[in-house]
């Protein structure tokens, strides 16, 4: 029987270590607390300001098909009031182009109607915490379309996927992919639905649960954790050292790789880690370009750097305003300076004297490669949950996603509080 008066710790105040510390209050846990390294909740959750009107630096929208988000804003007296999204495709010279052409459309259908029985059999897809992965969702996705002759699907997921940041699908898992989009948000996804998107941004979700949570430390990361002779747990921040009787780490898992009490294979997992270097820039211009339009061309691989998707978010009238662009970090070798590249793009699509408000560079959707997930990463990470009092959760965990971040949080209590 739990003990209700335990001393949990959550590392992280982003949306996952949000909807777990209010769950845990929920279920009656006492003294839970949330240690925040930044001085403002959310993590990729981050709406900033501009004349009165909200702009995302982080998370943009969620999917009418997201059925945890929708529970959770239902519970929170939450409604979806932002701007209406739209999205139209270009190609590098700003001419409007079809996201397949009409010649394919005839091999589309016949993918589609396909893809449901084809994802039918991977039972790894349809529980929060991944058990028993399939091998073949193990190999990069553009394989794994490869192996069930899906060809125009990998051009349209390869849209969806990599203009998002969430990075190359001849190098990332179909796990990822598949998980991130499902055929259920794929589908809604392609009809541009009424995304769901929030008056003062995303930002709202992570303030309502804040507000409800009683013990919330900003600006203090927590830098080790050690444990005590009598096997309680020490959170060092810069400030002070707190002790705890369970950990549950929401934040980048990777930093604390060094701890020394792990077993040899989840430090080589915390250790195996990657990321996508995804930008946003908030630019203020003379000019905002319309709507939502996202560049083609430039999911090539050798087009790093340059603007993949730019928002305008608002219907903001003509003249000056604000627009936010995406990007990946440029080529290592490149000695064009990132934002060059930035106003080179808007230059081709006529706007001019554009000055960066705010940027933010993300360590954006953590992935194991082909083969850490044949060495059986999930397999060992789920095992070890609850092994000296510490839990795994966060975006490595659940998948990018608002949704997907709710559905592993709300698993996690499930199974272990
Ligand atoms: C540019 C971008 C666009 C996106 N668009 C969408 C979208 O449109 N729709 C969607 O569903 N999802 C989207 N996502 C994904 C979604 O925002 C995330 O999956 C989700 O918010 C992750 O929440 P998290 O709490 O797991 O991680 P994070 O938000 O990364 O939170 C981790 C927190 O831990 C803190 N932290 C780190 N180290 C420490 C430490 N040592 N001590 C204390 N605290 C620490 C961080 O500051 C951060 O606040 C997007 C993400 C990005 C970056």
């Amino acid at each position: 029987m739990a003990r209700k008066d335990e001393r949990i710790a959550i590392i992280g105040g982003g949306f996952s270590g949000l909807v777990i510390g209010d769950g845990l209050q929920r279920k009656g846990y006492k003294n839970v607390t949330i240690f925040e390294k930044e001085t403002r909740l959310g993590g990729k959750l981050h709406s900033i300001f501009y004349r009165g009107k909200s702009y995302e630096l982080g998370a943009i929208f969620g999917l009418p098909t997201y059925s945890h988000l929708d529970n959770l804003m239902k519970r929170l007296g939450i409604k979806v009031d932002g701007p209406k999204l739209s999205r139209t495709n270009y190609n590098s010279d700003g001419q409007k182009v079809m996201p397949i052409a009409k010649e394919e459309l005839g091999g589309f259908l016949e993918e589609m109607d396909r893809l449901p029985k084809v994802l039918s059999k991977y039972k790894s897809l349809e529980s929060a915490s991944i058990k028993g992965l399939e091998p073949s969702l193990m190999v990069p996705f553009s394989e794994w379309c490869d192996m069930h002759d899906f060809k125009v699907l990998k051009t349209i997921y390869l849209h969806y996927f990599t203009i998002f940041g969430l990075g190359d699908i001849d190098e990332v898992p179909a796990l990822y992919v598949l998980r991130i989009m499902s055929y259920e948000h794929l589908m809604c996804f392609m009809k541009i639905p009424q995304f769901y998107t929030w008056k003062e941004g995303t930002s709202t979700l992570a303030d309502h649960l804040g507000q409800g949570i009683k013990d919330i430390r900003l600006g203090q990361g927590v830098k080790d954790i050690s444990k005590s002779a009598l096997g309680s747990l020490q959170l060092e921040t810069q400030y002070e050292v707190l002790e705890f009787d369970k950990l549950i780490i929401t934040a980048p898992l990777d930093q604390f790789s060094h701890l020394g009490f792990w077993e040899e294979d989840i430090r080589e997992c915390l250790r195996s880690i990657k990321y996508q270097d995804f930008n946003v820039y908030a630019f203020i211009v003379d000019k905002v370009p319309k709507g939502c339009g996202c560049i083609l061309d430039n999911l090539d691989p050798n087009r790093k750097g340059h603007i993949i998707i730019w928002d305008s978010r608002w219907n903001q009238p003509s003249g000056e305003g604000m627009v936010t662009l995406y990007a990946y970090n440029p080529p290592k070798d490149s000695r064009k300076p990132p934002l060059d590249y930035l106003k080179d793009d808007l230059a081709r699509l006529g706007i001019k004297s554009a000055r960066l408000y705010q940027a933010k560079a993300w360590k954006h959707c953590p992935y194991v490669d082909t083969q850490t997930l044949q060495n059986g990463f999930y397999d060992k990470m789920e095992a070890s949950q609850g092994r000296n009092n510490i839990y795994f959760a966060g975006e490595v965990m659940s998948m990018l996603s608002i949704e997907n971040t709710i559905w592993y949080a709300n698993d996690l209590l499930d199974r272990f509080f």
